[in-house]
């Protein structure tokens, strides 16, 4: 693989300090570790960033007092590293956090991630004398819009996953199991150089495709069956997502093709709804029209798309309950789908970036639908 262009790193704290006051918070503890790597590069299984104006103190246990020392410094990232080395894990790194957040007034939490049980403990033993304030997504505020190191990521992410399904299209064929497909295309992207799939590998056959998140099953795949695949790569913590559906040989059901077809212009109708300043809910609505016009609404069984990054499924949402906008930088699936049981599912993705004016496509495999 070519290497990856720098991230900024370093940079994010000073935006997430200066949208602390706006949240009604003098500091946030950040105990989401996707949100901790953005923050400081960190990548480690346990740890606690304490996000103070003028202060930054990051702690973890004694598995990670080199990996948090090496990472935050290639990061560029300047904390005070604690370390707790004897009692139980967690308590040791809360220690650390209470003692640094004593003159705290407005402690901020994560209220989408701190459990109810947590946030007792945190009331009564850690932080007894902080306000406790509910934050919510300020830094997956932040994560929506990919700077170009990130970027650099999704699209070799993006890359393998092309290139994996190149490789593996010539063992679909009638008799393969779902199963089998699934196993050939996680390999085809490790040995691209992925540090694994993004989420666990769809393929699903036939009836089986009517379920838009089934799991591969051992059921050989027939001739004239629509197969829905739907898979990503991780490079660098950054993950890709893209969906095909493809048919070994010609559909044997009209219905089928026709599904194909619909499903094939409401995507391109949602592609070409997404640039900078557009609401996600427009191109939800420009993907969901098409596919209500052929008559299948109701079997449109989900949100048109999703932010993509160091989560498979983050911020922005794409989709007519969603009151986000898109920017540029921001990285979004669109990926309508039909699915009837009787006749099975088709949903088509890819992941773009938003330009200016439009986007780019990350996930470029080819969309023919017949193998032969
Ligand atoms: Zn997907
Ligand atoms: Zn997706």
């Amino acid at each position: 693989m070519t290497e990856l262009p720098p991230m900024d790193v370093a940079g994010r704290l000073p935006r997430l300090r200066a949208s602390l006051a706006g949240a009604g918070a003098d500091a946030l503890l950040v105990t989401r570790l996707v949100n901790i790597r953005y923050l400081t590069g960190f990548t480690g299984s346990a740890g606690l960033l304490l996000v103070q104006p003028d202060d930054l103190v990051f702690v973890t246990d004694g598995r990670y007092r080199d990996q948090a020392a090496d990472q935050l410094a290639a990061a560029g990232v300047d904390a005070d590293i604690g370390v707790g080395l004897t009692a139980g894990r967690q308590r040791e790194i809360l220690a650390a956090a209470a003692a640094a957040a004593a003159a705290v007034g407005r402690l901020g939490l994560e209220a989408l991630a701190v459990t109810w049980a947590q946030q007792r403990e945190f009331a009564s033993t850690w932080f007894p004398s902080a306000e406790l304030v509910a934050t919510e997504g300020l830094v997956e505020a932040l994560r929506k819009e990919k700077d170009a190191g990130e970027l650099a990521r999704i699209a070799a992410a993006a890359s393998i996953a092309d290139d994996a399904l190149a490789s593996v299209l010539p063992q679909i064929v009638g008799g393969a199991t779902e199963r089998d497909v699934a196993i050939e295309l996680d390999f085809a992207m490790r040995r691209g150089g992925a540090s694994g799939p993004s989420f666990e590998t769809i393929v699903a056959a036939g009836p089986n495709g009517a379920k838009p998140h089934a799991r591969p099953s051992a059921r050989p795949i027939g001739r004239g069956e629509l197969v829905v695949l739907d898979f990503g790569a991780v490079v660098d913590g950054y993950c890709s997502d893209m969906t095909r559906t493809v048919c070994v040989g010609e559909p044997a059901d009209p219905t089928a093709a026709r599904m194909v077809e619909v499903v094939a212009r409401s995507q391109a109708a949602g592609v070409a709804a997404v640039r900078a300043g557009a609401r996600a809910k427009e191109v939800d609505d420009a993907c969901r029209t098409i596919i209500a016009e052929a008559g299948w609404g109701d079997a449109f069984l989900h949100g048109t798309g999703h932010g993509v990054g160091l989560e498979i499924h983050e911020a922005p949402r794409v989709a007519a309950s969603s009151a986000d906008s898109l920017a540029v930088g921001h990285v979004v699936t669109v990926e309508p789908g039909v699915y009837l049981p009787e006749h099975g599912g088709v949903r088509i993705e890819d992941t773009l970036v938003v330009t200016e004016d439009g986007c780019r496509r990350l996930t470029n495999a080819p969309k023919d639908l017949v193998l032969q």
